[in-house]
């Protein structure tokens, strides 16, 4: 009987949560949650010069908005030296480590790993067959000492301990994997499955890195890109429903669904790119899917001094024109929401034909405040604008609601912003 699938996110608390961290560990979970597994948080602290509480809690809290639950204590390998030093006395013990005087620079101990020197071969559930000759590795350091463990000898000690069954990592930890297999065979533990997943590439093939822009989930998550569109977009960097099945074509997803679809062998080998139109566009997808009041809260965010009844009005239209929380604080700076808010003074050239104004407020007067609606005002005006041509009465209609060459159509301007407020800027340019 296999055991039971567990994997692990394995993150070093030396930087804000990256995005190639965050979909490493989407992955990992995805793949537990789809074997009926359980996805755990290990943080790999042992560098103390450069860990800090703050990266942890930054990696820590975009976990939990991004909705990738632990199923397990989160641990600390800065918790665990008791462990590492009792398998590094049992190491040295059977002659398989060694301490080692270093004459290099400063003279000093190290402990060393007697290399057999043989050809590490594994399997990779995405690169399949990985060969390494580890003989050029020599005997390889593994401790500064028995309290002080480095990076390849807790990692081994921690996966099997924790009974790590596959470790899906990425891809720039392929070459520390036969280091790892060599450590884990001195100590007697059971090899697990490997899965080394391609990298997040920037668009021109390069290393992702804070050159291109931001790195790190939570600069996204302020910028008001959703956790679910997140998780979608992340979810499509280097995996994509499987070839041949039905539904292939999806391409929004939530969590669950992710789940549902998800497998290793769906997995690309080659480096994949990052996209931020398609960042955008999934955002978009994942705004239209909330409730209307969620959409409100949203937009709330980038505008926290606007009525809330106005707010609610303007929503779609505001949805309709960003991708993010940004988008809109950029739309409100360049002043393009304005005429929602304050009426517009608009030049008489700008107006082209103003004449027609006086017949629409004519039209329009004849609706009731409780009619006051899109399809209404249109109606009203519609019969009158065909006849007499409809840019000469739309666009100074339009134009005297919004003062703007481009924004909505003026029946959508009129409805949100209520019949007294359509009336009274209306009439400024009434001739
Ligand atoms: N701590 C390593 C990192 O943050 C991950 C180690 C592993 O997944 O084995 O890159």
């Amino acid at each position: 009987m296999s055991a039971k699938v567990k994997t692990r996110i394995a993150p070093s608390p030396t930087g804000n949560f990256h995005l190639g961290t965050a979909r490493t560990a989407l992955f990992n979970y995805l793949f537990a949650h789809k074997n009926g597994g359980e996805f755990i948080c290990r943080i790999e602290d042992t560098d103390k010069a450069r860990s800090t509480k703050e990266f942890e809690a930054n990696i820590l809290s975009s976990l939990t908005t991004l909705g990738l639950t632990l199923d397990g204590p989160i641990t600390h390998q800065s918790e665990r030296t008791e462990i590492y030093k009792q398998k590094l006395e049992e190491l040295i013990k059977s002659g398989k480590a060694y301490l080692s005087q270093e004459t290099e620079g400063e003279s000093k101990e190290v402990i060393r790993l007697k290399n057999p020197g043989s050809k590490i071969t594994f399997t990779d559930l995405i690169h399949d067959e990985v060969t390494f000759d580890t003989t050029e590795l020599g005997d390889i350091v593994i401790a500064k000492s028995v309290t002080e463990p480095l990076f390849h000898l807790a990692v081994v000690i921690d996966d099997a301990e924790m009974g790590i069954t596959h470790v899906i990592r990425g891809e720039d930890h392929i070459s520390n994997t036969p280091r790892q297999i060599l450590i884990q065979e001195a100590l007697g533990y059971p090899r697990p499955q490997y899965a080394h997943i391609p990298l997040i590439l920037a668009p021109d093939r390069s290393k992702l890195s804070k050159r291109q822009g931001a790195t790190a989930v939570s600069d996204y998550l302020a910028m008001g890109y959703l956790p679910s569109a997140l998780i979608n977009f992340l979810a499509l960097l280097g995996w994509s429903p499987q070839a041949g099945k039905e539904g292939t074509e999806q391409e929004v997803f939530t969590l669950a669904e992710l789940v549902e679809r998800f497998s290793l062998e769906a997995i690309q080998k080659s480096g994949a790119i990052f996209n931020l139109d398609k960042l955008n566009w999934l955002n978009r997808e994942h705004l239209r899917r909330l409730s209307t009041e969620e959409q409100v809260n949203y937009v709330a965010r980038a505008l926290p001094d606007v009525d809330k009844n106005i707010l609610s009005k303007i929503t779609p239209i505001i949805l309709d024109k960003a991708n993010n929380l940004e988008e809109i604080k950029k739309l409100k700076e360049a002043r393009e929401l304005d005429y929602f808010f304050t009426a517009p003074s608009v030049s008489k050239e700008l107006l082209k034909t103003p004449e027609h104004l006086p017949k629409v407020i004519e039209l329009l007067e004849k609706i009731s405040e409780s009619d006051w609606n899109m399809e209404n005002i249109k109606n009203a005006v519609w019969d009158y604008a065909t006849e007499q041509g409809r840019g000469n009465v739309l666009w100074p209609m339009r134009v005297a609601l919004s003062g703007r060459e481009k924004s909505p159509d003026p029946f959508t301007l009129a409805a949100v912003l209520g019949k007294e407020e359509t009336m009274n800027r209306i009439s400024l340019y009434y001739v």
